[in-house]
């Protein structure tokens, strides 16, 4: 496709869910994709089927949360592939709660994956794309970037400030293209570290609409493959029968 082909496109949270799917679709389009998570043995597994495939795919095990193995992660790919076009910084968590359960640990949790391992991933990136003179930087946020419930306050606003980075990131960029992917509810692993009894029974409501991750991962292969002077800012994708 028409942008793709040969672009070297690094995901994290690319063990399961929307980054697996992503990296599978990229892959089939052209794109070299490096894959990053912590589950070694499921960025194998995803590995292997995109080179069965046909396809040019690399894993390096990376905890997002961790500035230094970040950087690795994005050097792994430099150095395999000579330069890095794309980042998807999709790694999230969801462990949500109401507030007075008090769930501190599972806040610090969501604020560490959610924001710093997004800042981790423009921070490893932005010198090798501004040397290159290009690149782009898509950010996995979320409906819950748009509107707060009960029991998403801490997520919501780990997703605010992915929206609220990436819009900053986007005006102070002359050559870096900037996307925001905001999906609603997705039918991936996410949500599986709720530790609140009520809130899973309410999770498993929601998902009786849930998009397949597919359709996420269609959204990503848009922006990449729009051309150089156009930066798709934010995609919202929800299922059609869904009002979240
Ligand atoms: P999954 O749980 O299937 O995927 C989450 C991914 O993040 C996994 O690959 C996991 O891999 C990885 N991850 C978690 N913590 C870390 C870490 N510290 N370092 C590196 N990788 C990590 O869920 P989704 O595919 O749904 O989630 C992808 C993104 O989409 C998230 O940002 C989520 O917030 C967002 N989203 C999802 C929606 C949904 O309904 N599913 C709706 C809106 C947004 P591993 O455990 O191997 O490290």
């Amino acid at each position: 496709m028409l942008n793709v082909e040969n672009k070297v496109i690094t995901i994290t949270g690319a063990s399961s869910g929307i980054g697996e799917a992503t990296a599978k679709l990229l892959a089939a389009n052209g794109a070299k994709v490096v894959l990053g998570a912590r589950r070694t043995d499921k960025l194998e597994q995803i590995v292997k089927e995109i080179r069965t495939s046909g396809g040019t795919a690399e894993f390096k095990v990376v905890d997002v949360t961790d500035r230094q193995d970040m950087k690795a992660f994005i050097h792994f790919a430099k150095d395999k592939f000579d330069r890095v076009d794309v980042i998807f910084n999709n790694a999230g968590v969801m462990p949500l709660s109401l507030l007075n359960a008090l769930k501190v640990d599972e806040w610090d949790k969501m604020i560490n994956v959610n924001i710093h391992g997004v800042l981790n991933g423009i921070a490893a990136v932005l010198p090798i794309m501004e040397a290159q003179g290009g690149g782009q930087i898509i950010n996995t946020a979320s409906i819950a970037a748009h509107q707060v419930g009960p029991t998403s306050a801490v997520y919501s606003a780990t997703k605010y400030a992915v929206w609220a980075i990436s819009d900053g990131l986007r005006q102070e960029s002359k050559n870096i293209r900037v996307t925001i992917i905001s999906p609603g509810v997705v039918e991936t692993e996410l949500g599986s570290d709720i530790t609140d009894e009520s809130t899973k029974g309410f999770l498993k409501e929601l998902r009786k609409t849930a998009l397949k991750p597919e359709a996420i991962a269609n959204a990503v292969l848009y922006a990449v493959s729009q051309p150089d002077d156009v930066d798709v800012n934010e995609i919202v994708v929800r299922p059609t029968a869904s009002a979240f």
